[in-house]
């Protein structure tokens, strides 16, 4: 079985894995504990972790929330951010979105009209661009935030988030980028980025499952009122126990990564490239939709012309796996809703799929999977 859905996830890497071990039944302690050694070994653990992630990503550890993962920081951030406007008296009245972020952010922007604020979704060309002047026009006095993701998961296009950030800034909206899936392609410091929310997710950069970011440019609770009420643990912002072992699986993931990023990244291009290379798609049945050269280096989608993804994908799920979106989309069976909102015709995105390239791949993972998948069509088309 080739795993080439990594966009969806990644195997964690045992040095990950090893680093964790001695948080599950040795230095098992509540890291909130504040009595004994026990307690305050786990949170030396903990914080340790948090202490080297702001050193890593150049920002001050009191900024960092830990959460379970992408999708509850991105809740915490855009339903947090309307819970403290509306305890401030109701300033704003209006949210801002692109129409191809993650469910958790569109759903969460769109649960803003129950308590009166209005969501508008921002346009992505065909290309992946947003118009600058198009954001001008529709902010205003009463906008309250803006939230683009800055690497896109079925296209893995890089968008021009630092730029909207700047116009928020003259404008004094709050800007939040889900990043879940940036830090491959990009060795980001963080810190100069200077937007108010950054969601990050362990389970995209070889960490453990469960385990979130939520980065902010200043004291969270500036911004924020909590979503849970409880014993006021991460900055006041996230009641509930922290899990060490996953705030240390998180840390190690995160320092390997800036460790070992240009070489991981040109193995995950070569990959690529060397995949695009047996597949031919100017002799094959076979369209390449979106192959980022400056977003996720890994990330390749693909229309099949006559053969329908999702159909595809299934058949070949013992042997590579593919998927024809977003695997949180997935469970509702749903088409894509980002080449949808990008304006592509629903024959093109019903014949879609992504596919991407891990640092663990090899390069015979990249060869293999690319005859299997030209084997597979050239069947299918000779059963039609
Ligand atoms: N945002 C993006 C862009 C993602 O790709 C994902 C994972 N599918 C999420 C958010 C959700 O992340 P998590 O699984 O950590 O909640």
């Amino acid at each position: 079985m080739i795993f080439l859905d990594n966009n969806s996830t990644t195997p964690v890497d045992q040095i990950v894995v090893d680093s964790m071990i001695p948080y599950f039944n040795e230095s098992y302690g509540n890291p909130h504990s504040v009595h004994h050694i026990i307690g305050n070994k786990a949170r030396e653990a903990m914080e340790i972790s948090r202490n080297n992630i702001a050193d890593i990503l150049n920002v001050d550890p009191n900024h960092i929330i830990f959460t379970s993962g992408a999708t509850e920081s991105n809740n915490l951030f855009i339903k947090g951010a309307i819970l403290k406007d509306l305890k401030n008296g109701k300033k704003k009245n209006k949210l801002l979105c692109t129409n191809i972020e993650h469910k958790c952010v569109l759903d969460s922007c769109a649960s803003a009209k129950d308590y009166g604020y209005e969501t508008i979704n921002i346009p992505v060309s065909s290309s992946g661009e947003i118009d600058i002047d198009w954001i001008k026009r529709n902010i205003d006095k009463d906008t309250l935030l803006v939230s683009v993701m800055t690497v896109n998961n079925e296209t893995g296009i890089r968008l021009n988030v630092e730029q909207i950030n700047q116009i928020c800034k003259e404008n004094d909206i709050l800007f939040h980028s889900d990043m879940a899936q940036a830090l491959i392609g990009e060795r980001f410091d963080i810190g100069s980025l200077d937007f108010d929310g950054i969601s990050l997710s362990g389970h995209k950069i070889h960490g453990p499952k469960g385990i979130g970011l939520l980065i902010c440019n200043k004291d969270p609770n500036d911004n924020l009122d909590p979503l849970f009420h409880g014993g006021l643990q991460e900055q006041n912002i996230r009641s509930g126990t922290t899990p060490v072992f996953l705030s240390v699986g998180f840390a190690k993931a995160i320092e390997l990564l800036y460790e070992n990023f240009d070489e991981n990244k040109m193995h995950i291009l070569n990959l690529r490239k060397r995949f695009i290379d047996i597949l031919s798609p100017d002799k094959n049945p076979i369209s390449i939709n979106f192959c980022p050269e400056n977003g996720h280096p890994g990330l390749l989608n693909i229309s099949l012309d006559t053969i329908e993804a999702d159909m595809f994908c299934t058949r070949l799920g013992n042997r590579v796996a593919l998927s024809t979106a977003a695997a949180c989309s997935g469970i509702n069976y749903d088409y894509s809703h980002v080449l949808k909102g990008m304006g592509y015709p629903d024959e093109i995105i019903k014949s879609s799929f992504r596919l991407c390239f891990g640092r663990q791949n090899t390069a015979d993972d990249a060869e293999r999977a690319a005859k299997i998948i030209l084997e597979e069509i050239n069947l299918i088309n000779s059963l039609i």
